[in-house]
């Protein structure tokens, strides 16, 4: 297994997370939030973010996956469901990466079926050429490759989480 050098470094994602914070708090000023991680890959990001975001707010989580190694099975799982009611509240559901689309498309069409107030989407990363289904992002840190990518709470096998930056992942042959 080989990791790369570093796609995004500690300084390009904190500057990002800075700007993407203070555009949500414009955009939610004189409201109130509820931001929902997606977990597990979005806890950095997350834990980052809304700590930056000048509007008063709830957290809750959502625990799914439709990963398995490197490649998505299509098949979306939730784990753990939220445990606020979001009816009538703005929710602001925070995910680590859009790739096919199709998990945030599924969680999406699970929470607008509660009637929220409204439902905006901030994802970190977002690899465009990959997507299989439209889904709406509000807010999108950074563009990246066709590339497996992991760091910054993104995984291979439930490792590499930790890593403060994003690299390319490689398996080695
Ligand atoms: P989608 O349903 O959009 O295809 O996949 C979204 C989920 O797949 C993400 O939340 C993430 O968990 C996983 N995923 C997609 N691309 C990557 C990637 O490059 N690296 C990692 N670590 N996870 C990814």
């Amino acid at each position: 297994m080989v990791i790369g050098k570093p796609l995004l470094t500690v300084e390009q994602i904190q500057k990002r997370v800075k700007e993407l914070a203070q555009k949500i708090s414009e955009d939610y000023e004189g409201k109130e939030l509820l931001s929902v991680a997606i977990l597990r890959g979005a806890f950095m990001f997350f834990s980052d973010i809304v700590k930056l975001i000048q509007v008063p707010m709830d957290i809750d989580f959502l625990i799914a996956s439709s990963y398995i190694k490197t490649e998505s099975s299509g098949e979306i799982r939730v784990y753990a469901d939220l445990r606020e009611d979001i009816k009538d509240k703005d929710v602001l559901l925070i995910e680590d990466i859009v790739d096919t689309g199709l998990t945030l498309s599924y969680i999406r069409d699970m929470l607008l079926a509660r009637n929220p107030a409204s439902l905006k989407i901030c994802t970190f990363l977002d690899k465009k050429e990959r997507r299989k289904t439209d889904v709406p992002l509000d807010y999108v840190g950074f563009e990246v490759p066709d590339e497996y990518v992991v760091g910054y709470g993104l995984d291979y096998e439930n490792k590499f989480r930790n890593l403060p930056y994003i690299a390319v992942f490689k398996k080695s042959t």
